[in-house]
């Protein structure tokens, strides 16, 4: 959590009936608990972490290890999305070529988490545009936030279409690119808004019954969290 303001910095976890496991994003590095780093984000906010909040805990208390994971679906390098990549020694990273390339030739803001994005030992898989990952897994290239940043469609039997939009459109109030709020660290105006319409284009084209936003406060307790999910 971003406190005082209690804005989430969540990781998805994706089960398919073939048995992958697909993690979207890895939070924040365990080293911020005990050592929180100054104000963070374009609203200078405090990081509030509990050893349960790691990434490690959440995937442990629903029996399962970062090496269980066969997909990280990396939307970008910020340091609240990427920072713990490098645990996932079993898993194809999966990222945007252009977002990856900007970020290996020293895109300023990807430098900040880049011991754990770039660890020698991770597998990169690396896509241009939209993709499916697998079948009910689908990629969509939405920069703008940054450049080469990606959001994810996901198909489940029950809750149908859930959009997971990450920081392309961070709350439900930004859904309308014409009129939405730019943020700080949003580096292209007019990429965010084509992003944002995109999404709302795809939500209103595949019948999305759910749009879970990237850093929504007010969103955030409405939804189901670990180890609750959603089928
Ligand atoms: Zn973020």
């Amino acid at each position: 959590m971003l406190q005082p303001l209690g804005i989430p910095i969540p990781g998805y976890l994706i089960q398919t009936f073939d048995n992958h496991n697909v993690m979207v994003d890895s939070g924040l590095p365990h080293e911020f608990i005990n050592n929180p780093p100054g104000p963070l984000g374009p609203l200078q906010l405090q990081v509030e972490m509990r050893e349960e909040d790691h990434i490690v805990s959440r995937l442990a208390s629903i029996g399962l290890k970062p090496e269980d994971i066969n997909y990280l679906v990396s939307t970008h390098f910020d340091i609240d999305h990427a920072g713990n990549h490098e645990l996932f020694v079993n898993a194809e990273v999966v990222a945007q070529l252009e977002h990856y390339e900007a970020a290996i030739a020293g895109h300023a803001r990807s430098q900040r988490a880049r011991e754990f994005w770039n660890a020698d030992h991770l597998s990169y898989h690396l896509i241009e545009g939209d993709v499916t990952l697998l079948p009910g897994v689908e990629l969509i290239k939405t920069s703008g936030h940054v450049i080469g940043h990606q959001s994810v469609l996901v198909r489940l039997p029950n809750t149908g279409p859930v959009l997971l939009t990450i920081d392309a459109v961070p709350t439900a109030g930004m859904m309308d690119g014409d009129t939405r709020m730019i943020m700080d660290n949003d580096e292209d105006e007019a990429a965010t808004r084509a992003s944002t319409r995109k999404l709302a284009e795809i939500a209103a084209r595949e019948g999305v019954r759910l749009i879970i936003h990237g850093h929504d406060a007010e969103q955030w307790p409405t939804l189901k969290h670990s180890p609750e999910f959603y089928d």
